[in-house]
């Protein structure tokens, strides 16, 4: 129970980190994070990650989200309603977000507990412009691969739900298969960022130094364009970091 309780704490103070950092306004972004091998939580619809509170974090089952994605059936508004409302737990609770799908999902990746997704504006600057293609997929400073990854995933525009959470499906598995691990970065264009960690404080590090990243991307481009680092660089300095995380995990048996 207090294992529990501590964990709705680190939601929302992550929660609190996205949205003093003015990565998501009113009623934008969501958090999730993992409870047990059939269970999560996610931000309820209508709720705002500013002002989150315990109440606010529903927990659902993630079954019936990961059978709807794979299905080829097609939900119309009225039954995607009721998904929604029949994967909670506690009936009473309020309903979770329309984006909860998604995160049903990539919480089922392994070494993945916490998923945030956030409308920050300088990630949505390029996101909303023809550059986004090489800030996916390039890498401009160390710390941008240690924190983000060496890549990220870029997700085409399509409306948020089922056919978004399809996509992103495919689209990590297909990251998946090149780098033998999932992303640290979803990138949704003319969207926003999902940000995946093990545990809160790495969600927030990778949505924190993404943010960093674009702004000095948009900025390279007052003084000739950005330079990107050599591939074989990136995945030198990724690879190490694959290595030392591993002497950690082997180290902590
Ligand atoms: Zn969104």
């Amino acid at each position: 129970m207090k294992k529990n309780a501590d964990f709705v704490n680190q939601l929302i103070e992550a929660a609190s980190l996205l949205a003093k950092g003015r990565m998501a306004i009113l009623g934008e972004g969501n958090i999730s994070g993992s409870l047990d091998q059939d269970r999560f939580l996610i931000k309820a619809s209508g709720t705002s990650l500013a002002t989150l509170k315990p109440e606010h974090l529903v927990k659902v089952y993630r079954e019936p989200f990961l059978e709807a994605i794979k299905s080829d059936r097609e939900f119309d508004d009225s039954e995607m309603e009721q998904l929604l409302l029949d994967s909670r737990y506690d009936p009473d609770s309020l309903k979770p977000s329309v984006e909860t799908l998604f995160h049903a999902w990539l919480l089922n990746l392994p070494a993945v507990n916490v998923v945030g997704h956030c409308h920050a504006i300088a990630i949505n600057r390029i996101l909303c412009s023809p550059a986004k293609n090489n800030f996916a997929s390039r890498r401009l400073f160390p710390d941008q691969i240690v924190y983000c990854g060496p890549s990220s995933v870029l997700v085409k525009y399509v409306d948020p739900g089922l056919i978004l959470a399809r996509e992103i499906a495919r689209k990590v598995t297909l990251y998946i298969d090149t780098f033998g691990k999932p992303p640290r970065t979803i990138l949704l264009e003319n969207h926003g960022i999902i940000s995946l960690g093990q545990h809160h404080q790495e969600m927030i590090s990778a949505t924190l130094m993404a943010e960093k990243a674009a702004k000095i991307f948009a900025g390279a481009f007052s003084m000739g364009g950005p330079v990107f680092m050599k591939e074989e660089d990136v995945n030198r300095i990724d690879n190490r970091m694959d290595e030392a995380y591993r002497r950690k995990i082997a180290g902590s048996q």
